[in-house]
């Protein structure tokens, strides 16, 4: 499995509704960037990081790719993806430029195509590969319907639709605005709707201050809020040592932290109740374990941030034993061979060898982007 090619890629796709807002992002398409490697057998692994398909950012990350680590990876054995990973993350000039950021995203999609190519190689779906599934249904709990920029009847009326129609029992909505009792009296109208037997997760992507959270955990304790997620600064341990301590809300984080070592600097705090690594924004699947067994070893669900829309994590999820259930955003899904799909808000597991990584042919034609 000597490694042949390594050839960098820059998706973007539509959404599935025109755009959509949480408290700090607007977007109209996910870039999917990343890396297709070629080995001496024939196969081909797909690997790639999650982006708001800003063009120019997302050629920093192929041309890492392209002019960083495809010269560290030719004609070595694909099959050594933990020595591979090391060389490339401990990479002494490469290291010295970035730990985390661009680097890590580029390192990601490499890590994650290794991988695939395992997996393939193997003729083995990755959960299989890693082990075998822990269970016989992941459960899918919805973002698609609670975004920032729906209404609030937009939000009750496609709270209901997953629930009822769809068979979701869990849900997740966006909170955020600059007066939060604005969004308590969107979750009270879900709740009114939905009565308590739907778990609602709410999610402020780090927008607000310790005593705005405060305040609104405050106004939210009869909602039964399954997890307030990144309630605050991605970075500050501080602030969400202080508000795990003093809200009965469990707290949610992780999407924004890019080592295993950030984790573990929020758990020794006490500062997470449920940890969110992701794939995309971790140095790929290789590190994503780490964090999930130091989750493990503290006794913390796992529950996924799917910045590759969980075509990776639902191997992850069906296969490690801190997950617990998996977020479901539809947007990307049918532009894959092997689409992470929910079915009566189950995740259908996958069956085809690899990683669920390898994009359709006339999705790489209709929504590629020139890397220069
Ligand atoms: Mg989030």
């Amino acid at each position: 499995m000597k490694i042949t090619a390594v050839e960098p890629f820059i998706l973007h796709l539509p959404l599935t509704s025109d755009s959509i807002s949480d408290s700090t992002h607007s977007i109209t398409h996910w870039g999917v960037v990343g890396a297709k490697i070629t080995t001496s057998d024939g196969l081909e692994g797909y690997g790639f990081t999650g982006t708001h398909a800003h063009l120019a950012s997302d050629r920093l990350i192929t041309s890492c790719i392209r002019d960083c680590y495809a010269p560290l990876l030719i004609g070595e054995d694909a099959a050594d993806h933990q020595r591979l990973w090391t060389k490339l993350a401990r990479y002494p000039a490469l290291q010295w430029v970035g730990r985390a950021g661009i680097t890590h995203l580029a390192l990601a999609a490499v890590d994650v195509a290794l991988w695939d190519l395992a997996a393939k190689k193997a003729g083995l779906p990755l959960w299989a590969l890693l082990g075998g599934a822990r269970t016989d249904a992941l459960e899918a709990y919805n973002t698609d319907i609670g975004w920032l920029s729906f209404s609030k009847d937009a939000l009750v009326a496609g709270s209901a639709r997953a629930v009822e129609e769809e068979g979701f029992t869990r849900i997740k909505i966006k909170v955020g605005h600059d007066d939060p009792n604005t969004d308590i009296e969107r979750l009270e109208a879900v709740r009114k709707r939905l009565g308590h037997r739907v778990r609602i997760a709410i999610d402020a992507n780090g927008r607000w201050d310790l005593p705005t959270c405060q305040r609104f955990c405050a106004r939210a304790k009869d909602l039964d809020i399954y997890w307030f997620e990144e309630p605050m600064w991605y970075d500050d341990v501080a602030s969400h040592t202080a508000l795990a301590r003093n809200t009965a809300i469990p707290v949610a984080l992780g999407e924004q932290l890019y080592t295993v070592d950030a984790f573990r600097t929020f758990i020794n705090a006490g500062a997470v109740h449920y940890v969110q690594p992701d794939v995309t924004r971790l140095g790929g699947i290789t590190e994503y374990i780490q964090v999930a067994d130091l989750a493990l070893a503290n006794r913390l669900p796992v529950v996924p941030h799917a910045g590759e829309m969980s075509q990776v994590h639902v191997h992850l999820s069906y296969w490690h034993p801190a997950s617990t259930i998996l977020e479901y955003i539809p947007w990307i899904k049918d532009h894959f061979h092997e689409p992470a799909h929910v079915k009566d808000g189950i995740f259908l597991r996958p069956q085809q060898p690899g990683a669920s990584t390898t994009p359709l042919l006339e999705s790489m034609e209709r929504h590629g982007k020139s890397l220069t």
